[in-house]
């Protein structure tokens, strides 16, 4: 039993061999088709392909002004990405503790607290696809005049309060890594309403060039001035063929998900040993991304893991929290009780769109195995 698993139908593969025949492979028509489905997806007014979540984080912060002397506010229960984009515009990431341990997202409260003079931008991380607290943050940035960054990398297709989850804020940022909801391999989204950040982050992705390739291809431009000193983050054609087609059974996927999480709830309630660390009945649209649990205190974690590793159940931890790693760490700063309480305690179990009820059956009775065997 994989943590995450694939699949395409014969229309998808279709449409990658076609585009490798068609002779056009870098950013070009597909490309713009897939951001003007994408953005009318969302109800966006602008949506940028680029090559990653990560390249959309960092053109966000690049595009927002970010410099040395700046603090952006972020959880440390997140991927390494959220703060490595922050960093690498010379900026200082702040990390912040999660709500409850139910609750693993930023609350309005404690980032309310943790600003400063310095405060540039929240990044809220829609942890596990949940929106958290995405609508009082948003209220927060606009009274403090800060940016917010949402990096909705486990969240494309959640909606609150009829928004889609990375359009609330700012500037959103979606992943079509291999793991996530919607896989191309690669590629990522921003997406934005803010037309002077769009145009900047267009220019960005691909080496501040007055005109592109595409363009020229077709005539219309012959030379090109480069205008600002920028990066190669461009989605290629094959990629933004599949995103069409993957798109529109987005929502489909998303329910999929949804119902297994669900079916997950109901079968673990009466478990000893474990609890689900979300509840997935709240109001909204969720794309869930991950199904995290948490042990009870008592029960080893590693020990947990190995007995479902022993029944061929995948696992996986979402996140070391980035406070107490290597290249993040900030010494000086309180520890962050819950998140690194959280961060011992959580475990994500396997959930795809395709999961079926034979194969949950199959976790949740390796789950059981599992309490049982660790239960003094
Ligand atoms: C996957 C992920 C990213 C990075 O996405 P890429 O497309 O792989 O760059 C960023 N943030 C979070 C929370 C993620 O899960």
């Amino acid at each position: 039993m994989p943590l995450s698993d694939l699949s395409f139908t014969s229309d998808e593969v279709q449409a990658l061999a076609d585009t490798y025949r068609s002779g056009w492979l870098s950013q070009g028509p597909k490309v713009e088709a897939f951001e003007a489905a994408f953005a009318e997806y969302l109800g966006s007014p602008h949506a940028v392909a680029v090559s990653s979540a990560t390249a959309a984080l960092q053109l966000i912060c690049c595009a927002l002004g970010l410099g040395a002397g700046d603090e952006v506010l972020l959880p440390s229960l997140t991927f390494a990405a959220s703060a490595a984009a922050v960093f690498h515009t010379g900026a200082t990431p702040v990390f912040l503790d999660i709500a409850g341990l139910q609750r693993p997202w930023l609350a309005a409260e404690t980032v309310e607290r943790a600003l400063s003079p310095r405060t540039r931008a929240i990044v809220n991380v829609a942890y596990a696809g949940h929106p958290g607290e995405s609508l009082a943050l948003r209220e927060l940035a606009q009274a403090h005049g800060v940016g917010m960054i949402e990096d909705a990398a486990h969240a494309l297709g959640t909606r609150v309060d009829g928004r889609h989850v990375g359009t609330i804020g700012t500037a959103g940022a979606f992943s079509f890594f291999a793991n996530k909801n919607m896989a191309l391999g690669e590629g990522g989204m921003l997406v934005t309403g803010d037309p002077q950040l769009a145009r900047t982050a267009r220019l960005l992705r691909s080496h501040g060039l007055s005109a592109g390739t595409w363009s020229r291809h077709r005539g219309n431009d012959v030379d090109y001035d480069v205008l600002a000193a920028g990066f190669n983050f461009r989605l290629d054609e094959a990629r933004a063929a599949l995103g069409l087609l993957r798109l529109r059974r987005l929502d489909e996927d998303n329910r999929r998900r949804l119902a297994a999480a669900q079916a997950y709830a109901r079968a673990l309630r009466s478990v000893n040993g474990v609890r689900a660390a979300i509840d997935w009945g709240s109001p909204g649209t969720h794309a869930v991304h991950i199904y995290p649990l948490l042990v009870d205190g008592g029960l080893e974690r590693s020990a947990f893991r190995a007995q479902l590793r022993a029944r061929g159940v995948q696992t996986s931890v979402h996140y070391p929290p980035l406070h107490l790693t290597k290249a993040f760490a900030a010494p000086d700063r309180a520890p962050l009780e819950l998140t690194e309480e959280y961060a011992r305690r959580t475990v994500s179990i396997p959930l795809y769109q395709t999961i079926t009820a034979a194969q949950q059956d199959h976790v949740v009775e390796a789950i059981k195995a599992a309490c049982l065997a660790l239960t003094p």
